[in-house]
């Protein structure tokens, strides 16, 4: 059942057999990526062979501008296993995944990136610990190949900030690469906000999760496609959709800052009355001060504004990604569905 208020699962799907009665949906997003499709897709098709269940990937074209689409629509044609789903624009990253999430099938779902870096080959060991009774396997990144320092310096610094933040925990270093049972597929899809940080929303969903570490490779070909302002942007919906500890600070702050003004105001009072040879040209230090507090002010403004922004998007209701278009075959037979809009359940 899923309400605005609740969401209330029942694990009676039967059991979690790796045989034909299961489905696997691999789901990966693709925004300009027409250089490593062809590899993809030899490595999924392999992977969907060995494995002894039955296989769906949904691969989410975000907007691409190269010929993804054009690849990805080769792709169905050729195999009925493939299902494309194209957006309207690019919508980024999480929501791909978000819309792959909704499009899904399966009974169980691999997230995986198209770039090769999270091998597909580790869907099977993840799915046997799902087997074993656990709800979301993540990879957890032991290396990261061929990512430059200073990607490496940020993340470091970033999962710091996000652990000493965040009101719930977020695990350090693992990425959207995760194997996920279908009961938590549900309660993410039934989740409303409109800022998708998947990674802390799985963190907060709860159920049994544990951790796969992994090496991480190397892109396989072509560039990333996180800037460093998608990074920075991603790392603020993360800080700022999991805590509201920023707001903390700022009234933790103003208090002390308070104080301080209080305490150095006695000073100088007693200064005057008591010894005023001695009583300091104010100017100078009055000038820095007030820089300071101008340049903290603007700052804690902006945090400020950053949360009423949010709950502004969020009281909108728009939906969370628009599907322009899904394409799949059922039976032999090619068919097309209309533009869908998800988010609102
Ligand atoms: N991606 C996407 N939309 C975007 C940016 C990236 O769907 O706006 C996809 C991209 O095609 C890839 C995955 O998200 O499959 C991760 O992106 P990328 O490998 O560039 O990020 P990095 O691994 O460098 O952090
Ligand atoms: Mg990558």
């Amino acid at each position: 059942m899923v309400n605005e208020h609740f969401i209330i699962l029942q694990s009676n799907r039967g059991g979690r057999k790796l045989d034909q009665s299961c489905l696997l949906t691999i789901v990966v997003p693709v925004y300009n990526e027409e250089i490593v499709l062809e590899t993809l897709r030899e490595r999924l098709v392999k992977v969907m062979d060995d494995l002894p269940t039955r296989c769906e990937a949904v691969l989410v074209n975000d907007g691409s501008t190269d010929r993804s689409l054009e690849i990805l629509r080769a792709f169905v044609d050729a195999d009925a296993r493939f299902r494309a789903v194209d957006l309207a624009r690019n919508f980024g990253h999480q929501y791909a995944v978000s819309a792959g999430l909704y499009i899904a099938r399966g009974d169980v779902v691999a997230i995986l990136d198209a770039d090769l870096q999270d091998p597909p080959e580790l869907i099977k060991p993840m799915l046997e610990r799902w087997a074993d009774g656990i709800d979301v396997i993540y990879g957890q990144r032991r290396s990261r190949k061929g990512e430059t320092r200073f990607k490496l310096w940020a993340a470091h610094l970033y999962y710091w900030i996000l652990s000493k933040m965040a009101d719930v925990e977020i695990p350090r270093n693992a990425g959207d690469f995760r194997v996920i049972d279908r009961n938590v597929v549900d309660t993410i899809n039934a989740m409303p906000e409109n800022q998708r940080f998947l990674r802390g929303m799985f963190a907060w969903v709860g159920f049994r999760q544990e951790a796969f570490p992994y090496e991480r490779d190397a892109r396989l070909a072509g560039e990333t496609k996180y800037p460093l302002m998608k990074m920075i942007r991603l790392s603020l919906d993360g800080i700022i959709s999991f805590s509201m500890k920023p707001l903390r600070l700022l009234f933790y702050f103003g208090m002390i800052v308070t104080l301080l003004a209080f305490s150095s105001g006695a000073y100088l009072l007693l200064l005057r009355l008591f010894s005023p040879e001695s009583f300091p040209p104010a100017v100078a230090g009055l000038f820095v001060t007030m820089l300071f507090m101008f340049g903290l002010n603007f700052i804690f403004l902006g945090i400020v504004g950053e949360y009423i922004g949010r709950s502004y998007i969020n009281l909108q209701r728009r939906p969370v990604v628009i599907v322009r278009d899904v394409l799949e075959r059922t039976g032999d037979e090619k068919t097309k569905s209309a533009g869908k809009r998800m988010g609102e359940l």
